[in-house]
C-alpha cells in the first residue's frame, strides 16, 4: 500500500485561504480524507488561487481506498468506482464546473483508465484549484486525479482538466 491511507480526519491539506467552498463541493466531502503523501506530492503546484489536495475513500469502508476510474476526457468527465461496493463517485464533470449545461440530453459516456502495465485497480488523491473569489464550490481553475497502480505502485495523473 502507499501512504498510510488512513481517514482520521477530514483535515485539508490546502494552502491558507478562505475555508468553505475551497476544500471541494460538498456533495463530495464524505469522501474526501488527508491524501497519501505520494499522491499528493505529485498534486502539489503553485497555484493561482487556492490549491486543495485530497485522498479519496469510499463511504461503504473507512479501509476502502481502492477504485477503479472511468473517464470522458474530450468531455471532461471524471468518476469512480469502488472494488468493494461497486457505487459510483462523480468526482467532476466540466459541464458542471464550468457552468454549461450539456446540449444533447444524457451523460456522456465513461471509458476505463488504465495504467501503462494494464491495471485497473488504484488509490486515488485529488487536486482542486479554486480562484481568489469563486463563484460556488464547483468554480475550479483545475480539477486533477493522481493515481496509485495497485499492481505496480505507478504514480500517475490520470486526469487533469483545466478551466477557462
Ligand atoms: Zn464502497
Ligand atoms: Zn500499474
Amino acid at each position: 500500500m502507499i501512504g498510510d491511507g488512513r481517514c482520521d480526519s477530514g483535515e485539508a491539506f490546502a494552502a491558507p485561504g478562505k475555508a468553505g467552498t475551497m476544500e471541494g463541493p460538498a456533495r463530495l466531502q464524505p469522501y474526501l480524507r488527508r491524501p497519501p503523501d505520494s499522491l499528493a506530492k505529485v498534486l502539489a503546484k503553485v497555484p493561482e488561487g487556492v490549491l486543495a489536495i485530497r485522498g479519496v475513500a469510499c463511504e461503504c469502508d473507512r479501509d476502502a481506498l481502492v477504485f477503479s476510474i472511468e473517464l470522458n476526457e474530450e468531455e471532461g468527465i471524471a468518476e469512480l468506482t469502488c472494488r468493494k461496493c461497486r457505487r459510483t463517485i462523480h468526482l467532476y464533470d466540466r459541464s458542471v464546473a464550468w457552468g454549461l449545461p450539456r446540449k444533447e440530453g444524457g451523460r456522456p459516456k465513461v471509458f476505463p483508465y488504465k495504467c501503462s502495465c494494464g491495471g485497473h485497480a488504484f488509490q486515488v488523491a485529488i487536486g482542486m484549484e479554486y480562484p481568489q473569489d469563486p463563484v460556488s464550490e464547483e468554480d475550479m481553475l483545475q480539477f486533477s486525479i493522481a493515481a496509485a497502480c495497485l499492481a505496480c505502485d505507478e504514480i500517475s495523473i490520470a486526469f487533469d482538466d483545466e478551466g477557462d
